[in-house]
């Protein structure tokens, strides 16, 4: 809880962005001081040294800043789930609804063997659609999806709830109302 205020007083909140009463939580301050980023990476390294899985797989693209220093730190691969029409070699795509339209992510079908345990980093959850894409692709892939890992979980748009009734475990470092 003391390591969820402090990561907290370095996630800036904009107003307006990127429409109209959003209020975007900003993780590049948590980055940029070398100290935080170190606290930040390290909460994830604890948790999932123990649980040893194969492989980290990331969302495109801040997923893919937390999941790659993990990975490397774990001695262990980075898969990155990319936003449509990235990926160069054959992919597997979900589709997942937004408020306004729909969102398409892929990965490689070559990223994953049967049976491998993979832990999913992205950022945060809001409504739990992009989470929820990347790891049906990789259960898709017969993957086990083993935790879901965020810095930010907003609880009140019930995605991180959603995941979890959907048998996703899900661990997360700081909650905004
Ligand atoms: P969801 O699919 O759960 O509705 O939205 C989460 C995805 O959108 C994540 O990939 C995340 O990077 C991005 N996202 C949505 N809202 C925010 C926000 O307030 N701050 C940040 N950093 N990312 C957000």
């Amino acid at each position: 809880a003391a390591i969820g205020h402090y990561l907290r007083s370095h996630i800036r909140t904009v107003p307006d962005w990127p429409s109209a009463g959003v209020q975007f939580r900003d993780i590049t301050p948590l980055l940029s001081n070398p100290r935080v980023f170190r606290v930040l990476i390290d909460q994830f390294v604890h948790r999932y040294f123990d649980l040893k899985p194969d492989a980290i797989a990331g969302l495109d693209a801040r997923g893919f800043i937390i999941g790659s220093v993990l990975a490397y730190e774990l001695n262990i691969g980075f898969i990155p789930i990319r936003k449509k029409g990235k990926l160069p070699f054959t992919t597997v795509e979900e589709t997942y609804e937004l408020e306004y339209g729909s969102a398409t992510v892929e990965m490689h079908t070559d990223a994953v063997r049967p049976g491998e345990r993979v832990v999913l980093i992205d950022d945060l959850i809001a409504t739990g659609g992009t989470m929820g894409a990347g790891a049906k692709l990789l259960q898709r892939l017969g993957a086990e999806v083993v935790e879901c890992g965020a810095i930010v979980d907003l609880p009140e748009l019930g995605g991180s709830a959603q995941l979890r009734a959907a048998g996703l475990p899900l661990f997360t470092l700081v909650d905004f109302a």
